[in-house]
């Protein structure tokens, strides 16, 4: 191997080459290699799909030493071990179903100095014997595979990533790098916080997903809209997340009931099970994916066609992670999100379960998800500029607000006034539901004990549906023309508001749809 200062861009380049058989490198992936290869600590965000496991696999090649990366699931380091031994390169990993004989040979293997990656899950590599083990050994750097979990800010925060710390105490001279595919700001600087960086740079490749066609509809009839979209993909590959293991499996029995070749994916199967519908699902034995968020992490499917979310995702960063199994191979795939405020209160009521700092973490990207929902603004600006980045096309061409199938109200201005007007006669100190009664003209007891039914906005709205004007409001709220305050979701109007209410700006406010038509719900989850 050669020494690291020697290391240039073309032995970079050459050992992909040999290795990998790839022709050239992906955005960001040589810089991410070189700071790996400098020793330089660095934090490194690409999206699903970008080519994160390279960054550090390369590089682990090019320097002396053994490389030491930290995993988060079983399942996805014995997948990279396996695709690390077919390119020729000797890898493992220690985890609780190998033998003690294959232990020892691995043992054997690292102080001979022939092992080139080892991987582990966090709780294993900071238990005190191996970082005794690994002291004794020729580390030479670490990486951090799903870094987000360590940082409280993330969505997905796991407290044994909270001690990772302890590798830049225990290592003072080896390099710590840290991947993962979603992070803000926010949640990148407490990264390397979190992990006591030093100096570290920052990678951050590029949000958007331009061939990813995104789509919301309210959620109405759930399986004639899943079937609207598999009857546009005939044979090719779909995913379809739920929230609820009874969701994916009535789902799965009613797809293939229609004829549809799907199969179900959750925590509740069996190892067996589980393993034998995600290889009929890459192996296109099956079209179909039934799935939990149990279902994705690591799974290398590149012609995925559509991403359809019969349930709702917990927070836009895991909205950004699931729809980004669609089009790894960077051909066009639909993701269709299926909306409904019902989710919403289901999600919040699991996080309430949560620590306080991640409670009010988990509930910003679940608010920041119910924005990018009901907002009517092309879906990829949005997406992007909660990771902190700009579009630069002005329009995407590949949203449904864009391609203009969302339909839009006429007169937007005057119906936004209507409503705000009514907020503000309410006295700003009520949600959505009862200022929508008020518009609506509802004899709800509520409205008539405050007299509501007295104010001159009283009714504006009769000819529309509760519903309806409910997602309006839910739209204005999201545009910023309300703000949503304390617990009980008390709507006040902002500044963008006063500015619609003087006729300076138009919101953007859709068309009542299929789902208000067809009354409420007819299914939940
Ligand atoms: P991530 O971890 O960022 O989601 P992976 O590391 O799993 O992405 O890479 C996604 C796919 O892209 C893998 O099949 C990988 O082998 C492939 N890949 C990575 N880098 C390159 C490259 N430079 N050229 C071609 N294919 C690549």
């Amino acid at each position: 191997m050669e020494s690291t200062s020697l290391v240039t861009h073309e032995q970079l380049l050459s050992t992909m080459q040999q290795y990998w058989g790839y022709e050239g490198f992906r955005p960001l992936q040589q810089e991410a290699m070189q700071a790996v290869l400098d020793d330089r600590d660095s934090v490194v965000v690409m999206p699903t799909g970008g080519g994160k496991s390279l960054c550090y696999q390369v590089p682990a090649l090019c320097k002396p030493g053994l490389a030491v990366v930290a995993s988060p699931l079983i399942s996805l380091m014995k997948d990279q071990v396996d695709a690390l031994t077919a390119c020729g390169i000797q890898a493992a990993c220690i985890n609780s179903t190998i033998t003690a004989d294959e232990r020892r040979q691995i043992a054997a293997d690292i102080r001979s100095g022939s092992m080139r990656v080892l991987y582990l899950a966090p709780e294993r590599l900071l238990s005190e014997r191996m970082l005794d083990f690994l002291a004794g050994a020729d580390v030479s750097f670490f990486a951090i595979d799903e870094s987000h979990c360590i940082s409280e800010w993330g969505h997905d925060f796991r407290p044994e990533y909270r001690m990772m710390k302890t590798l830049k105490e225990s290592f003072p001279g080896v390099g710590v790098h840290a991947y993962t595919a979603t992070a803000t700001e926010t949640v990148r600087l407490d990264i390397a916080q979190q992990l006591g960086l030093v100096d570290p740079e920052f990678l951050v490749g590029s949000f958007d997903r331009p061939n990813l066609n995104y789509r919301i509809l309210r959620r109405a009839d759930r399986l004639a809209q899943i079937q609207e979209v598999i009857a546009r993909h005939p044979n090719e590959s779909g995913i379809v997340y739920c929230i609820r293991r009874a969701d994916v499996e009535a789902i799965a029995e009613q797809l293939n009931a229609a004829g549809v070749k799907a199969l179900p994916y959750h925590a509740g199967l069996s190892d067996v099970q589980r393993q034998q519908h995600q290889e009929a699902f890459i192996q296109e034995r099956t079209d179909v994916i039934v799935a939990t968020v149990a279902f994705g992490m690591g799974i290398d499917k590149s012609n995925v066609r559509y991403v359809i979310h019969a349930g709702m995702p917990k927070s836009l960063e895991s909205y950004q992670q699931e729809s980004g199994r669609g089009g790894r191979d960077g051909l066009e795939a639909e993701c269709v999100l299926l909306y409904s405020s019902g989710d919403l209160v289901t999600w919040k009521r699991m996080l309430g379960d949560l620590p306080d700092a991640a409670q009010q973490a988990a509930m910003r990207s679940l608010d920041a998800l119910d924005h990018f929902c009901t907002g009517a603004e092309c879906r990829h600006r949005m997406l992007v500029s909660y990771f902190g980045q700009e579009l630069e096309a002005e329009e995407c061409e590949a949203c449904d607000v864009c391609l203009g199938t969302v339909e839009l109200v006429e007169d937007g201005t005057v119906l936004g006034q209507k409503i705000l007007s009514s907020i503000l006669r309410t006295g700003e100190r009520f949600g959505a539901d009862h200022n929508a009664k008020v518009l609506c003209g509802s004899r709800d007891k509520r409205v008539l004990e405050f007299d509501h039914d007295k104010l001159s906005t009283y009714g504006l709205l009769q000819n529309e549906s509760i519903r309806s004007v409910r997602m309006w409001i839910e739209q204005l709220a999201g545009q910023r023309y309300l703000a949503k305050t304390g617990e009980y979701n008390v709507l006040k109007v902002t500044e963008a508001g006063r500015e619609l209410l003087r006729g300076e700006v138009t919101p953007k406010l859709t068309k009542p749809d299929i789902a208000d038509k067809a009354g409420p719900e007819k299914s939940s989850g």
